[in-house]
């Protein structure tokens, strides 16, 4: 195997994270960009590629790019895990002092990777998010969307989570490596480093249009995205299921109190509607507190199971040492 006679990588100052999944097309696209970025930069750097799982043409391609592109290095993972545990696993596995995640698709400009770089040594940050000043690029649904994903988690998880503030941002070694000592399982990267509270910058950019190939955010993952946000960062939804009930025990003396005055002057017979009415929301009311309290149990569960979220079959890295 060619890789055998490469030679070992010195120090690496900057790694670049991409999760990568079904990104045939995009690839090309991507390294024809972001390359001339890093060589320019003049500092030691790794692309570090996290392939979740592609079923199409991107193993291949990867292998192609990196026969030129000796800094690329590429990460495999058994099957797709998903965005956030594949960009864990690029965290995990980076060498740089500083480390820069950005999407496979272009729509964060890999233009503005040195200006992410000078901020942070200028200013002496630890993490530099890339705020989407305009999403005009985006579908109407998904900018719906993105914008009520960002006011519920600045309500829920705190105001010092950027709006708009995606999974484009700079971090430093010690805030990679505070990352790995934590726990969790289901992270949400871009609730999580708020959290931590490393010092901060900020640089807005328009979100471009995607370079290729379609969005591998479907519904149900962005949905799924949203539960995860939610029940990892606040526990005011099991709250709620206490307000709600209280709120309707209220309710109920009320209609128990016009019941047994209805009851005591005789007039009793009409009130199908009322009464089913209340049975079904009673009904749709505790189902969806049961519902609720098992978003937590779920991930209550997945959490004692302890399983690693994702597995790596393959890191080039490796092959060099
Ligand atoms: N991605 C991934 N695993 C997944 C879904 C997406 O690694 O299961 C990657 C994808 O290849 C891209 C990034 O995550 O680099 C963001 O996905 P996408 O651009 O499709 O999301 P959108 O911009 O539409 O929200
Ligand atoms: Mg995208």
């Amino acid at each position: 195997m060619s890789a055998v006679h490469e030679p070992p990588r010195g120090p690496v100052s900057v790694s670049v994270v991409v999760p990568v999944f079904n990104e045939e097309e995009a690839l090309p696209v991507l390294a024809g960009r972001l390359r001339p970025v890093l060589d320019r930069g003049g500092e030691p750097y790794e692309v570090l590629a996290v392939d979740d799982g592609s079923t199409d043409r991107t193993p291949r391609v990867l292998e192609e790019l990196r026969r030129a592109w000796p800094q690329l290095r590429v990460v495999t993972l058994r099957r797709n895990s998903g965005h956030q545990a594949a960009l864990t696993a690029g965290l995990h596995r980076s060498l740089g002092s500083y480390v820069i995640s950005m999407d496979a698709d272009l729509q964060d400009p890999p233009e503005l990777v040195p200006q992410m770089l000078a901020l942070a040594r200028a200013d002496g940050l630890d993490v530099v998010y890339g705020i989407r000043k305009d999403r005009s690029a985006d579908t109407g649904f998904k900018r719906r969307t993105a914008a009520a994903y960002y006011w519920l988690m600045r309500r829920l998880a705190g105001s010092h989570v950027p709006a708009q503030a995606g999974d484009f941002r700079l971090l430093s070694r010690p805030v990679v490596e505070t990352l790995k000592t934590l726990p969790e399982q289901q992270r949400i990267y871009r609730l999580l480093i708020p959290w931590l509270g490393f010092p901060e910058g900020r640089i807005t950019y328009q979100r471009g249009e995607r370079a290729a190939g379609a969005t591998k955010y479907p519904l149900h993952k962005m949905v799924l995205l949203a539960l995860d946000s939610i029940t990892s960062f606040s526990a005011v939804p099991l709250r709620l299921a206490t307000a709600i009930g209280a709120s309707s025990l209220v309710v109920c003396l009320a209609f128990l109190v016009w019941a047994l005055v209805a009851h005591a002057r005789g007039s009793t017979l009409p009130g199908w509607t009322s009464l089913i009415i209340t049975v079904l929301f009673f009904g749709a009311v505790q189902l969806f507190c049961v519902g609720m309290l098992g978003e937590y149990v779920a991930r209550i569960y997945t959490a004692v199971q302890g399983r690693p979220t994702y597995h790596v079959a393959r890191d080039t890295e490796d092959e060099r040492r």
